[in-house]
């Protein structure tokens, strides 16, 4: 089955009762059971611990991801939250990459060190360091790639190699560019992390996220995380999620090319000093952007000429381009990274990756690509 079949049709089957062909909303808390040792229906007891409308969305992308098995959350932090959960405990060590969602190094270094768990963040692109970073309590890698907001890239293969041969356990947030650009299982790590506010709604409409697991221990693991601490996703959001999924494709290419034509407007315009974007050939690791994924995603960040004061007033002069901090919605929207999304790293640590105070993030939307280049040059002229 094709991509596009499956992101339309797998795990959605006509509801039995009444032939609907969108999956009902299983609005309820409990299920009623048949005897005290049998479930009526697939074994649902209670809403946190399974709900047959998440359930659809669950399979899936389990199926989209070519997984074992997959949970949903309320966000995708708490997806992070129920990854770091299930992996690790008091006095275990986890190699991160160290440009990532802020988020996700707000969690390690403000939460989990708290509770006795160890993180080092290193250039997960830099294969030595990240063996370098390994120690006998290492639990987990977990990388972000292409990651927010430099774009750069961590060669999957070759760090599930390394993660192999050391029996350590490869999470990669997939979440720029989704199972139908990339698709890590493949590659050989071991588990994905989604928020799936991003490109599977992409409607700026929930917030949401999901694991897949690539077998059936670390499924467990997660899951028990998922019904212990209840950190579940609701089967409104499910379904939204649901209709979303099933567009990704045409949006993910429309985005996706109309990202490249901005990025390539950006590169010839006087007033900017630099373009990243993966599907450019001066992209310092085009090369695995052309082998890794089958698409550069829809992301593109740059600098202007005039550094910081130049990008916020850019920002500022934007008119149909959104001031705003998701990203992968149907709107495109633009982002001040060190004071919106990282603003939580430090300063130095934002200096050292590469997150600068004049970096400007576009997620390029679903509108006409002229109407945003015409957005973006009237803005660039007031700068
Ligand atoms: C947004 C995002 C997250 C966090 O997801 P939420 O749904 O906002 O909690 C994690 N990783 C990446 C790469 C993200 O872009």
């Amino acid at each position: 089955m094709g991509f596009k079949t499956k992101l339309v049709r797998a795990g959605v089957r006509p509801d039995p009762e009444t032939g609907a062909i969108l999956t009902p909303i299983y609005q309820t808390t409990a299920f009623v059971q048949e005897s005290v040792d049998e479930y009526l229906a697939k074994g649902y007891s209670y809403s946190r611990s399974g709900n047959p409308t998440v359930r659809v969305l669950e399979e899936k992308l389990t199926v989209l991801e070519g997984g074992y098995d997959c949970s949903c959350y309320s966000t995708g932090m708490a997806a992070i939250q129920a990854l770091i959960q299930g992996c690790l405990s008091a006095g275990d060590h986890a190699v991160i990459s160290d440009v990532a969602y802020g988020g996700t190094y707000r969690l390690c270094t403000e939460v989990y060190k708290r509770f006795g768990v160890e993180f080092t963040f290193v250039n997960t692109a830099d294969l030595q360091a990240v063996k370098n970073a390994i120690q006998e309590n290492t639990k987990l890698i977990f990388i972000e790639t292409p990651a927010n907001p430099t774009l750069k890239l961590t060669d999957i293969k070759a760090v599930s190699d390394i993660s192999r041969e050391k029996n350590i356990p490869l999470a990669v947030d997939n979440t720029f560019l989704t199972p139908y650009y990339q698709r890590p299982l493949e590659l050989g790590a071991d588990i994905v992390v989604h928020s799936t506010t991003k490109y599977f709604d992409g409607h700026n409409a929930t917030v949401g996220g999901a694991i897949i697991t690539g077998n059936k221990n670390i499924h467990e693991a997660i899951c028990f995380i998922q019904n212990a601490s209840g950190v579940i996703m609701s089967p409104w959001v499910a379904w939204l999620t649901l209709q979303g999924t099933k567009t990704l494709a045409v949006r993910l290419d429309h985005q996706s090319a109309s990202a490249k034509r901005i990025a390539e407007f950006l590169e010839e315009h006087s007033k900017i000093s630099t373009v990243i974007y993966p599907g450019l050939p001066t992209f310092d690791q085009y090369e695995l952007a052309s082998t890794q994924a089958e698409g550069f995603g829809t992301m593109v960040s740059f600098e202007l000429n005039g550094g910081v004061k130049s990008g916020r007033h850019l920002m500022d002069s934007v008119q149909l381009c959104s001031l705003a901090e998701n990203l992968g919605s149907v709107e495109t929207l633009i982002t001040h990274p060190s004071t919106m999304t990282h603003a939580d790293l430090d300063e130095l640590e934002r200096k050292r990756v590469g997150i600068t105070e004049g970096l400007v993030r576009l997620s390029v939307g679903l509108e006409d690509c002229s109407d945003i280049i015409d957005d973006l040059d009237q803005a660039l002229r007031l700068v």
